[in-house]
């Protein structure tokens, strides 16, 4: 991938493998998504509902993109589990906006077996928005185990365990300014 050999920083060196997507290289591509959703969604005043935590630094930059009216809300969903292997999921918490007759849009950190993605929208289809679309920075296909497709996708990445730009290993990395990927011994100590 483009931007691949970019040294890691200094401070990251010890914990961080390799830089998979370069912080110029996701500023570059979250404008061009901004852009698209702007330009679909012209004249209406979406919903974006931001699955929590790791979409907190891609939504921060995505929204600041969209010169539109928008309205903003949050859903948490975690999963009974080791947070690696998707467990039964859970939503915490409801959305303030009421979203009947809405167009959403789902915001999510990354799509990988979709079961998070299936499950929320199933659970946002009950309150009867007019229309649905989904928004992920990142897209792990070859992981698909429910068949979801993502309307607006920043990048496609390689079946490993991605940190950075919102994205954690056991709540850290989620401030790295790039994608990056752990070292085995950093991601294996952590991880049991
Ligand atoms: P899914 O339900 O699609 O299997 O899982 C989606 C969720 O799993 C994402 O929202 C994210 O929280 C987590 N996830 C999946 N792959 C990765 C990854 O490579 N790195 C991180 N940090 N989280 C991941
Ligand atoms: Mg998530």
């Amino acid at each position: 991938m483009e931007g691949a050999d970019e040294p890691v920083p200094g401070p990251w060196k010890d914990e961080v493998d390799r830089i998979l997507i370069p912080a110029s290289r996701i500023a570059r591509r979250v404008r061009v998504l901004a852009r698209r959703i702007a330009e679909d969604y012209r004249g209406q005043k979406p919903v974006l509902v931001a699955l929590l935590n790791g979409t907190v630094v891609f939504l921060a930059d995505l929204m600041r993109g969209l010169d539109m009216p928008l309205e903003v809300d949050f859903l948490r969903v975690s999963s009974y589990g080791d947070g690696m292997v998707s467990g039964e999921l859970v939503a915490s918490g409801n959305l303030k906006v009421n979203i009947r007759g809405r167009h959403v849009i789902l915001v999510d950190d990354i799509l990988d077996t979709g079961r998070t993605m299936n499950h929320v929208i199933a659970l946002l289809e009950a309150e009867g928005p007019k229309s649905i679309r989904i928004c992920a920075l990142l897209d792990k296909r070859s992981r698909r185990v429910v068949p979801v497709e993502a309307d607006y996708v920043g990048f496609e990445v390689p079946d490993c365990f991605v940190v950075g730009y919102g994205l954690d290993f056991a709540e850290r990395y989620r401030n790295l300014p790039f994608v990056g990927v752990l070292r085995d011994r950093v991601f294996k100590k952590r991880g049991g």
